[in-house]
């Protein structure tokens, strides 16, 4: 073996075990391990589970706080107003050093899947993209990053981007992503839609989309998008991101619509930071500005979370790459508040996140890929009421991270 973990504690399973490593795989799991390895690791009873997912960051606005202008009203529209001046001054090293330092943070709190929007517009062009690229390229022995060209400002209304997206998916972006509430007109979000999966089709992409993130309960591509997954056989192959209206849709409706989201094996990440962001413009009492997460997963739909944004024009002041404090939010949010509920919660930093970007050999299990986290707690519950160090992140059955500092593999970074 490559590496031996001793006294790890697994999910649903009483005793503490040992997990035999070898050529990036999980190779043995038994009580106890005979022989040796060229490490060991003592997990010492502590929580030991596949490592996490992050489904939705933008890595190319990270850490871009002090440049924007404050946004006082809190209204969505604002905030990327402020962000569009900001990425006016993008560099691609600029880009890839905020990127890097963030995947760093990702790491060290034990993610090592990550789905990173980067901004495809006539503003930036590709020089997020390049930036971004550059920062996976630097941390390729630390996780497996993948990108979605995203048309933050529209499609329709930024004449331009279509060919732009495109280019990306030719340059290394790996998803489609999609805005369809940036357009003007509810024909042109249907449009903007079609031409996601137009380009889904050309590149053979999945997609990932910013979708109806509104309190406006006239925010409807949901349905569309379903629907449009079914008719172009895309169903499995698609997520939607935030779909705050849905909360804001009447029920009979909402259930109409969770219904084909769910026959269309689209993956949902609800985003809680948009607690910050949802329902400015109620008087009291205000809405969450979260989805409606537990009538989706009562339906079947895969329902992952994430962070979405780290200190920059949207939420200046948090975010820190941990998805135990972002789980933390959500279950206060989504009112979580069972132990299975909390069970649950792991799930989607986890297995969910994983199924969305659809790795067959994620979990741990033997034959399953080595990348693991060590948490410096019991149980789930505790992990998440604590939010305690990471003992240790193995990332392609080398250890990549220990108590949150980066370890660089064999062989260097
Ligand atoms: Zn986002």
């Amino acid at each position: 073996m490559d590496l031996i973990v001793r006294h790890a504690r697994l999910r649903g399973r009483p005793d503490p075990v040992d997990i035999g490593i070898a050529e990036g795989r999980v190779q043995r799991i038994e009580p106890r391990l005979s022989g040796t390895a060229t490490r060991e690791i003592d997990a010492a009873g502590h929580l030991t589970t596949p490592a996490f997912v992050e489904p939705h960051i933008h890595l190319d606005k990270a850490l871009t706080a002090e440049r924007a202008r404050e946004n006082a009203t809190n209204f969505f529209e604002d905030s990327i107003a402020a962000m569009r001046e900001v990425k006016r001054h993008y560099t691609v090293e600029d880009v890839a050093a905020r990127a890097t330092e963030v995947i760093h943070w990702l790491v060290g709190h034990g993610v090592t899947l990550v789905r990173s929007y980067v901004d495809v517009d006539t503003i930036v062009g590709l020089t997020a993209l390049e930036g971004v690229l550059a920062a996976r390229e630097r941390c390729r022995r630390l996780a497996h990053v993948e990108l979605i060209a995203f048309p933050q400002e529209g499609i329709f209304t930024d004449p331009g981007t279509d060919e732009l997206m495109a280019r990306a998916l030719d340059r290394g972006a790996d998803v489609v992503g999609g805005m369809p509430f940036a357009e003007w007109l509810d024909e042109d979000a249907r449009r903007h839609t079609d031409l996601v999966f137009d380009l889904a089709r050309r590149f053979d992409r999945d997609i990932q989309m910013h979708v109806d993130e509104s309190d406006d309960p006239g925010a409807m591509t949901l349905h569309y998008y379903a629907v449009k997954a079914l008719r172009e056989g895309w169903a499995g192959r698609v997520a939607a991101d935030h779909v705050t209206a849905l909360a804001a849709y009447d029920n009979a409706y909402a259930a109409r619509v969770i219904g084909l989201v769910a026959r269309a094996r689209m993956s949902v990440v609800t985003l809680p930071g948009k607690l910050m962001r949802g329902g400015v413009r109620d008087r009291e009492p205000r809405r969450r500005g979260i989805t409606r997460v537990k009538e989706l997963l009562a339906a079947g739909v895969n329902v992952a979370y994430g962070q979405d944004v780290i200190k920059d024009g949207f939420i200046p002041v948090f975010g820190t790459g941990d998805p135990l404090q972002v789980g933390f939010l959500l279950a206060y949010a989504a009112q979580f508040s069972t132990r299975a509920d909390i069970e649950t919660l792991y799930d989607m930093a986890t297995i969910n996140g994983a199924r969305l970007m659809r790795r067959a050999d994620y979990g741990l299990a033997e034959g399953c890929r080595a990348d693991l986290v060590i948490v410096a707690a019991p149980s789930v519950q505790e992990a998440y009421r604590t939010q305690p160090p990471r003992l240790a992140v193995i990332y392609d059955g080398q250890v990549v991270a220990e108590n949150g500092r980066i370890v660089p593999p064999d062989g260097g970074p």
